[in-house]
């Protein structure tokens, strides 16, 4: 297993470079408040860190010289100091919060741009529950970071920072005497920081393991009790809990080794600088108020090492995932853009003209010499068994890869002739399986078209017939969709999928239709969505099932890369040919 953690969590220096140099781009018109973020932050670790000098002012020049003035004067300005820390931070809590929600929604709607563009050729090599399963956990960790974890970070290594620079100016002795007992303490956290990464991925890993265990029992409780197996099922449920306890404990045993070694460490440098310092203010080395405002800075050189360990996984991993989420956004689409290219002209005919194609030259050909005619607003279903190429013939007229020979046109322009743009703006590709990001119902629609309103999101909701489904959810269209949408069963990820197609309006639609098992009800739902979807629009539908193949306009039989049979449904079982035996066994078995 630490192999595996090894590869998935580590991210080199070369990777983070890149990743931070493509944030930085990705971050545009919020550059400008950089600046202002790194001002307030310095503004309040020094509100933060002027405390201590106050108070070591107020001893030394009020107290010792009986000055109520001075001691008037640094009393208020010491309230101010507190006032303003607090102020300042919030302000700068506010600022990187909502620059790094800004950040995070703008990489969010890029990434699925991207994958609307790469979707069919992408899961080439990609299982597709995996990927979004993943991503969506990545955003997670991102989310964590951004709310809190990065101000937490940037503050206390400001603070260390800036702490060890007061010292040494306030007495340079004392502050040798302060910083003795750092490097120890440094190696011991990079130790902390290690040991407490792995543990708490195992305990991540067994967290997540318990409970597909827990949900295997549940969703599988009949079969379960018909069969006698509730012992059996108890019995692994107990081992699996055994193993997230340990996993749990280990990871408690390395805070309870760092916690005190931490704070007998600072403990022991606030005897050295009470015992030095005290012999020091003697000798008149420093002043007493030096002293004690020694002893109050050592909280600001310790606790940041505490917090900034602890969190430095959780940067790490998120790294990792960023640096992954952009290895996606760099993976282009392998067709050349023409310098001339012109838009789409006013009609939407699609028509492949004899087109052929391999992947690669050495293998055979995944289309051959197909002749189809999808005339502006029909419907064709694209039936056959699978690898005969029914994809493929998808990927080429959403332009994933040009074809080997022959060409495809829409509105009699041949693809490649056509802006990119003007494709991307006319075609839209409905992929089996829909990503979900934390969020809810509404934002998850808007994806697809982030500045399009309340209304207009409602409104294609109902185009499509599930505005209901979603209102009767436990917040209506405000709910939160947590977990990786898990509370969504395949059937309404899809919708959603259907609902951000109805927001993009667009002339020419393919969809991949989902293979999944849905429930009738929602079976149905998903049809009758399906087809308010397509109507009026050129559409393309892979269709898994003889129920959404028949209701097309027509019906391309796809078999061995080649075009076998076309027609609409009553001429292809007239025919009595290959779709028409597909038709008759499907119908022995649903009946
Ligand atoms: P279908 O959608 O009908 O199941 P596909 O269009 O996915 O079929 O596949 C048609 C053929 O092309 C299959 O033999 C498949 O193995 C091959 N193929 C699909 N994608 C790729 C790819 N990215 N690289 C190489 N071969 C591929």
């Amino acid at each position: 297993m630490g192999t595996d953690i090894d590869q998935d969590e580590k991210i080199s220096l070369k990777g983070s470079r890149d990743v931070a140099s493509q944030l930085f781009k990705l971050l545009g018109p919020s550059k400008k408040k950089l600046p202002v973020i790194f001002l307030v932050l310095i503004l309040s670790t020094i509100a933060t860190l002027s405390g201590p000098a106050l108070i070591a002012y107020g001893i030394d020049h009020g107290i010792q010289r009986k000055n109520y003035r001075v001691l008037e004067t640094t009393s208020i300005m010491f309230i101010v100091s507190i006032i303003l820390a607090i102020v300042l931070s919030r302000i700068q809590i506010k600022l990187m919060a909502s620059t790094g929600e800004k950040l995070l929604r703008d990489l969010r709607i890029k990434l699925f741009r991207h994958l609307s563009k790469l979707s069919l050729s992408f899961y080439d090599s990609q299982p597709t529950g995996k990927l979004v399963a993943r991503m969506t956990s990545d955003f997670d960790a991102m989310e964590d970071l951004v709310q809190q974890g990065l101000v937490i970070f940037t503050t206390n290594a400001l603070l260390f920072l800036v702490a060890l620079i007061v010292l040494a100016v306030m007495s340079l002795p004392l502050f040798l005497i302060s910083i003795s007992t750092l490097p120890p303490l440094i190696l011991l956290s990079i130790w902390f920081q290690k040991r407490s990464k792995f543990a708490y991925l195992a305990v991540r890993d067994r967290i997540g393991k318990t409970l597909t265990t827990l949900q295997e029992g549940i969703s599988g409780v009949k079969v379960i009790q018909a069969f006698v197996r509730e012992e059996a099922l108890v019995k692994s449920f107990r081992k699996q809990n055994e193993a997230q306890l340990s996993a749990n404990l280990k990871a408690i045993v390395i805070s309870i080794k760092y916690f005190p070694v931490l704070e007998a460490t600072g403990v022991i440098s606030t005897a050295l600088i009470l015992g030095v310092g005290g012999v020091f203010v003697h000798h008149h080395v420093v002043a007493f108020g030096v002293v004690v405002a020694f002893i109050l800075y050592l909280n600001s050189l310790y606790d940041p090492i505490q917090q900034m360990s602890q969190l430095f996984s959780q940067i790490q991993s998120t790294g990792a995932a960023l640096s992954k989420v952009f290895d996606i956004l760099n993976t282009k689409i392998d067709v050349p853009i023409r310098a001339n290219a012109v838009s789409i002209g006013k009609s939407y005919d699609v028509e492949l003209n004899n087109v052929s194609f391999s992947y690669k030259p050495s293998l055979p050909a995944a289309l051959e010499k197909i002749q189809l005619l999808v005339p502006e607003g029909e419907s064709i279903a694209l039936v056959g068994p699978t690898g005969a190429g029914k994809s493929t013939l998808a990927k080429l007229i959403a332009r994933f890869h040009d074809p080997s020979e022959g060409f495809i046109s829409i509105g009699g322009i041949d693809l490649k002739d056509i802006q990119e743009s003007s494709l991307r703006q006319a075609l839209v590709v409905v992929p089996q399986e829909g990503f979900l990001f934390a969020g809810n119902v509404k934002d998850n629609v808007r994806l697809a078209k982030p500045d399009a309103s309340d209304s207009e999101v409602i409104s294609a909701l109902e185009k499509i017939g599930v505005l209901d489904r979603f209102l009767a959810l436990e917040n209506g269209l405000e709910t939160e969709l947590f977990e990786r949408g898990s509370q969504l069963s395949a059937g309404e990820r899809q919708l959603i999928s259907l609902a951000r197609a109805a927001l993009l309006d667009p002339k020419i639609l393919i969809l991949d239709e989902a293979t999944s098992n849905l429930d009738p009800h929602l079976e149905s739902k998903v049809e009758i969505a399906v087809e308010s979807l397509s109507m009026g629009r050129t559409t393309i539908i892979i269709a898994h099932r003889l129920s959404t193949a028949m209701r097309q306009d027509k019906i391309a039989v796809i078999d061995n890369a080649r075009l076998v049979e076309l027609g609409s449904h009553d001429e292809l079982i007239k025919k009595n040919g290959r779709y028409s035996l597909l038709f008759n066994s499907w119908q022995r078995n649903v009946a």
